[in-house]
């Protein structure tokens, strides 16, 4: 069967990239090995008991990224009472020094919105199976990859050959395609685990996202929805939040062996009890942590995307940020392509590379250096950083800067 587009993997970044190529003239393969979770857990909002159902794995999506997901017309369809706007920001370093930025300051209305994995996975999914130009095949995967001078080719595990001008690898960190494909990729691992679970707690988190550096990692608190103040006779909704502590192995491990009572414990504790007390409402779960480099994301007929193109730390939330961007890039100089270019060409693809390589680098660059400077134990350099984080909080420049990093405005 012959497309113009192959892409392998449908986690969010493949999924985006199929749905901005909705209205393109382009014949489109979609190839994934399995259709995501339901959303919710499968239940069905209030009615499944509002503690109920919540996906450990919640995102930070930027300012951007939510009107690239409002332009491919998937954001209208997320149920609006799991989402939360964030309005503020408040970074606490290890020696008490604070950074704050609000959405006021930046001038929008709002710095970012949390919302589930699966919510997202799940409607784009919806989105690509009634799409017309697209054909899916589920469950699948790859077996063997040629590339040839007009098309590359995929022989799929059940023996179906596909060929298009371009392939798409969106298949993740460890992805088949580029390691099929040639594409050379460093991966550093930070001996580090992002531990994820959602509480329930006491006192109103206000929109704030908050982020300790800590001796033991980096501890990150997300607002959830379902935050309101309660109406006399309405349902109660209690407050809540999503954790992501990236932390070594040994501690990680030490913290998903806690019972879910003394886990809450921990992590209302580790805040300085900002929040009041916690109740875990989701099982904790954890990822290992590394950094990934591939210098060449493109090739003649080859694009990656997503996390098979970058991997970065969790700590400032840009993971499938960029996954998202690169899949927006991508998708308009596909569709801008006239009918006789060469969707595959590397002429066309190197321009993709280059209009993703600077932001990619600069999130890997920045979080790392953060990371690196939160661990190290040099004489010195922890007030150092703290009174860089409080001179910061006082320049509006840096600020400002700070702020355009994190709302994803470069
Ligand atoms: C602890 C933690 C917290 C995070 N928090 C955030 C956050 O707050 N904000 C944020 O932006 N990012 C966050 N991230 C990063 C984020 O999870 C990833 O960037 C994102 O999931 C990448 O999406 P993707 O579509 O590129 O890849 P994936 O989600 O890995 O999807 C790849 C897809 O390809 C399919 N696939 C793989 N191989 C094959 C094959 N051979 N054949 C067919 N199909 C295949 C898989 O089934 C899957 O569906 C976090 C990551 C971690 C580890």
């Amino acid at each position: 069967m012959r497309f113009d587009v192959m892409i392998v993997g449908g986690g969010l970044a493949g999924l985006a990239l199929a749905c901005a190529l909705r209205a393109s003239r382009l014949k489109i393969a979609l190839v994934e090995n399995h259709p995501p979770a339901p959303a919710n857990g499968g239940k069905s909002g209030w009615d499944s008991g509002w503690d109920s159902g919540w996906d450990s794995r919640i995102y930070a999506i930027s300012p951007a990224n939510a009107d690239f997901l409002r332009e491919i017309g998937a954001w209208k369809h997320f149920d609006a009472r799991r989402i939360a706007a964030i309005h503020a920001m408040q970074i606490v370093g290890d020696g008490g020094a604070q950074l704050e930025f609000s959405a006021y300051e930046a001038g929008v209305g709002e710095l970012g919105w949390t919302l589930e994995s699966s919510l997202m996975a799940a409607e784009l999914w919806q989105s690509v199976k009634r799409q017309s130009n697209l054909t899916l095949f589920c469950p699948a995967a790859p077996r063997t990859l040629a590339i040839g001078a007009d098309a590359a080719q995929l022989t799929l595990a059940n023996g179906q050959i596909l060929s298009a001008s371009l392939l798409v690898g969106a298949d993740g960190r460890d992805s088949w395609v580029r390691e099929h494909g040639g594409l050379e990729a460093s991966n550093i691992p930070y001996g580090e685990m992002g531990v994820v679970a959602n509480f329930a707690c006491t006192r109103a988190h206000r929109a704030t996202a908050r982020q300790w550096f800590r001796d033991d990692g980096v501890l990150a608190w997300l607002p959830l929805a379902g935050d309101e103040t309660q109406e006399p006779g309405q349902e109660r909704r209690r407050h809540r939040i999503s954790m992501v502590w990236s932390t070594p192995d040994a501690h990680a491990c030490e913290l998903l062996a806690l019972p879910p009572e003394a886990l809450a414990e921990r992590v209302a504790a580790a805040g300085g009890k900002a929040l009041g007390d916690f109740e875990l409402i989701t099982p904790a779960a954890a990822f290992p942590l590394s950094l990934l480099r591939v210098p060449r994301t493109v090739a003649p007929r080859l694009a990656l995307i997503g996390d098979a193109a970058h991997g970065v730390h969790p700590l400032s939330g840009h993971g499938i940020n960029l996954g998202y961007q690169d899949a927006r890039v991508l998708a308009e100089l596909l569709a801008a392509a006239p009918e006789w270019q060469d969707v595959g060409s590397l002429r066309l693809l190197a321009r993709y590379q280059r209009a993703r390589r600077e932001e990619t680098l600069l999130v890997q660059y920045t979080t790392d250096t953060l990371r690196w400077l939160f661990r190290e134990k040099l004489p010195g350099l922890k007030s150092l950083r703290n009174v860089g984080m409080n001179l910061s909080d006082r320049l509006p420049v840096v600020k400002n800067l700070l702020i355009r990093y994190a709302i994803g405005a470069f």
